[in-house]
């Protein structure tokens, strides 16, 4: 799905230069469950912002499916995002003012393919919650539209940045196992920033950032179920 191959990136601030991703070269396949791991400030959302073609300040050469990201201008870059990309974040980013039925429908007004809401609101176990507000719902559920919405679009890759970051234990493993059940079935590429060393157990590889490089990367022979 992605070809990455020395992957740069740096801020200036006047005379100082800082290197926020430091010559990186990874592939991902597709359909592959990526965890991204490492300290506060090592890169990862820049590395995810560039893969999902919200930053294209970068030099190196970021390959996705054979098209060089580094090509495209700001108007194919939109069309590239619409067409491949979904985002979860830590914070939801819900539409308060929207039902749950109708923050998944904003979703589906990007994409061309014809998935209902209903459907997918029954998948990610919400059915019974579509007339209500983002307030009235928990924690857990809120990240459940999200990703109900970002299912919609029938995205080729899902990026999680820290999806579980506001949730209690028990709650981050059931939106774990959404969004295993999810890569499984749908064959999605979902490439996850996670703190959760839980999740980590899921995934089918992580890298392990630190200073804008990669220090290593696990591949888990077997992984494992959560239970
Ligand atoms: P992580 O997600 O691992 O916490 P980030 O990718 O958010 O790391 O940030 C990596 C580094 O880039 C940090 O040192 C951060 O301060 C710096 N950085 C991020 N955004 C900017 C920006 N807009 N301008 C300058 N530095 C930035
Ligand atoms: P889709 O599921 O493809 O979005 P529709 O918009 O026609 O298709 O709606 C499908 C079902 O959802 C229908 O049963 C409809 O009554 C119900 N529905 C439509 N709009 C809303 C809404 N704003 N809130 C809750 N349910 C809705």
């Amino acid at each position: 799905m992605y070809s990455i191959n020395n992957l740069n990136k740096h801020y200036s601030n006047g005379e100082i230069s800082h290197q926020v991703l430091n010559d990186i070269t990874v592939t991902i396949g597709t359909g592959e469950f990526l965890a991204i791991l490492g300290p506060s400030g090592s890169g990862k959302s820049t590395f995810l912002n560039v893969l999902g073609g919200l930053d294209r300040e970068f030099e190196g050469n970021v390959l996705f499916m054979g098209h060089d990201l580094g090509s495209y201008n700001e108007k194919q870059m939109v069309a590239f995002r619409r067409e491949n990309i979904a985002f979860i974040f830590q914070e939801y980013h819900l539409l308060p003012t929207l039902t749950v039925y109708e923050n998944v429908k904003v979703g589906q007004y990007l994409n061309k393919k014809n998935s209902s809401v209903d459907e997918i609101l029954e998948k990610v176990g919400l059915k019974e919650h579509k007339h209500k507000f983002p307030n009235q719902l928990s924690g857990g559920q809120k990240q459940r539209v999200a990703i109900a919405r970002a299912l919609i679009k029938g995205p080729k890759v899902i990026f999680c940045d820290e999806p579980t970051g506001a949730l209690d234990s028990s709650t981050a493993k059931m939106i774990m196992k959404l969004l295993l059940d999810l890569n499984k079935e749908h064959n999605v590429t979902v490439i996850m920033v996670t703190h959760n060393q839980e999740l980590v157990k899921i995934s089918n590889r992580y890298i392990r950032m630190m200073d804008g490089r990669i220090l290593s990367t696990i591949h888990n022979k077997q992984t494992s179920d959560l239970d």
